[in-house]
């Protein structure tokens, strides 16, 4: 099932397969759109899949690159664990947490890098370059490297310094810019027009976009071949949100799953909640917004499929709602302290959101929910300094067991 060609998602226009991204003619963003699959039997798509690798290249039938070129890392194919601990605090049970920070550079960026950047390769690209709020300079950067191609990641200033030193590690050329996500993503566009690069979330966008299906797939075929009844996802573009959505509804449209799209929650930090506000106020269009939230991974402020996230919202009668830093800080607690795992601050904002949805009874208590969690907690862990305290001892056991009665005495 090849891609077929670039279609613009709103006039319908069609273009080659090449480095664009915008409609000429109505200034729509471009997809990737496949030949029909009417006739593929699922039976033998099902086997195809089960017997290919251990990464999302698994899923090469629905991508606009089938197999990676040689020096790929492999991204994808990350656990999905139920957590019942979890559910049994928010009074659910059955509840699933997709852990994306079991990727080689701890988010889910790998997913889209890996696709866009196989077909930046195919297309010659020699140069890789993108405007990211950190895991896609992160991502971009182990990738480039492990292809040996040159890279450039453009980032705001003010990042998480964790974040910065896991991109400059793999030698690519961090370029930190004084002003904040939009106006980096605006630079590299004025860029991609200057340059022969792929930038890989603008020129390169339609393919990067494809890599968020295997989201979907996955979790999919990690149920055993079944949907979700409701999803909960974190949205900055709002890109990742509607392709699970698109994920889902291809392997419905192949025969691959039987039923329909789960009920779609998307999950904001309220510092910068532009699709949140227009699910609220009943809006079409989001209103950008100037960020300000511990949640720098979702800090933007014009999201680019903001329109499409309401729509999914909406036509799955899901919701789009937004949490305080203080209620991140303590999404991050809860995941942990009830999985084992340990997220980043949009893993909060999903796991605070998904709790929030619990608390207001928005859950049927007998539903199959999926969270997604996209990024690893030592790369945010400004999020929890201060919560706890060490004990302090010298290094004999009397002195252990006087702190020990100290503590019973002051939980008492
Ligand atoms: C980029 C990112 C997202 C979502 O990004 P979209 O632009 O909405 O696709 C979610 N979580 C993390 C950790 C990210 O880095
Ligand atoms: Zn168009």
């Amino acid at each position: 099932m090849p891609p077929e060609s670039l279609s613009c998602k709103e006039c319908k226009t069609v273009y080659p397969l090449d480095a664009r991204y915008v409609c000429e003619r109505c200034f729509g963003p471009l997809e990737v759109s496949y030949a029909s699959r009417a006739d593929a039997d699922p039976e033998a798509l099902r086997r195809r899949i089960q017997a290919g690798p251990h990464s999302l290249w698994r899923y090469g039938d629905f991508l606009p690159v089938s197999a990676p070129p040689p020096g790929t890392l492999p991204a994808g194919w990350t656990p999905l664990l139920r957590a019942d601990r979890l559910a049994e605090r928010l009074g659910l049970r059955e509840v699933w947490i997709k852990n994306d920070a079991a990727n080689p550079t701890h988010s889910f960026k790998d997913r889209v890098v890996s696709v866009a950047l196989a077909r930046a390769r195919e297309l010659g690209f020699e140069t890789i370059a993108c405007a990211s709020t950190g895991n896609l300079a992160n991502a971009v950067a182990a990738h480039a490297a492990a292809a040996g191609l040159e890279s450039y990641v453009f980032i705001p200033h003010d990042l998480e310094e964790q974040k910065v030193l896991a991109t400059g590690v793999y030698g690519t050329n961090v370029v930190a810019v004084q002003g904040n996500y939009d106006d980096v993503n605006r630079l590299c566009t004025e860029l991609s027009g200057e340059h022969e690069w792929a930038f890989v979330n603008i020129n390169m966008r339609p393919y990067y976009a494809e890599g968020s299906k295997t989201l979907a797939f996955e979790t999919a075929e990690q149920l055993g071949f079944r949907l979700p009844d409701r999803v909960v996802a974190p949205i900055a573009s709002g890109s990742l949100f509607t392709k699970i959505a698109r994920g889902f509804q291809e392997w419905i449209d192949a025969g691959l799953l039987s039923g329909r799209l789960p009920v779609f929650n998307g999950a904001q930090a309220e510092g910068c909640s532009p699709v949140a506000s227009a699910f609220a106020a009943g809006h079409d269009f989001c209103r950008p917004v100037k960020p300000d939230t511990i949640a720098k991974s979702l800090a933007i402020g014009n999201p680019a499929d903001g329109p499409y996230a309401l729509d999914l919202a909406r036509a799955t009668k899901g919701r789009i709602d937004s949490v305080t830093d203080d209620e991140i800080r303590e999404g991050i607690r809860l995941l942990a302290q009830t999985t084992g795992i340990f997220t980043e601050t949009a893993g909060g904002v999903t796991t605070a959101v998904l709790a929030k949805l619990a608390r207001r009874g928005d859950i049927d208590p007998d539903e199959r929910v999926v969270a997604y969690i996209t990024g690893e907690g030592l790369k945010t862990l400004d999020a929890v300094r201060g919560t706890f305290e060490a004990w302090r001892i010298d290094p004999n056991v009397s002195s252990f067991e006087r702190a020990a009665e100290q503590r019973a005495g002051a939980l008492a």
